[in-house]
């Protein structure tokens, strides 16, 4: 949620904005604010926020797509049966 004022703020359940940034640890000072959607209400600025989703992005393409020398491990495949779960499967380069 993009909190860009002391009402968006106040509706979102944040008291003030004494509160530290949960990426930098530097208090949150100003808008614009972050505030995740998981169950502890983490607030980040709105760059830091960009930061984060930036590092899991490279996180997740350095994982599935390694630079060389390294090859990927395995690969999330739907299961041939219609069960709803996911298998991993061992990845085959193509040559
Ligand atoms: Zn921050």
């Amino acid at each position: 949620m993009l909190i860009l004022n002391d009402e968006h703020r106040q509706r979102a359940g944040i008291g003030s904005l004494s509160k530290r940034c949960q990426y930098c640890s530097k208090a949150e000072a100003s808008y614009p604010l972050i505030l995740s959607d998981d169950a502890r209400l983490a607030v980040y600025h709105a760059a830091c926020a960009a930061a984060l989703a930036t590092e899991i992005l490279v996180d997740l393409y350095t994982f599935f797509r390694p630079p060389a020398p390294y090859h990927p491990l395995s690969v999330l495949t739907a299961s041939q049966t219609a069960s709803p779960q996911c298998a991993v499967e061992p990845f085959r380069q193509q040559e």
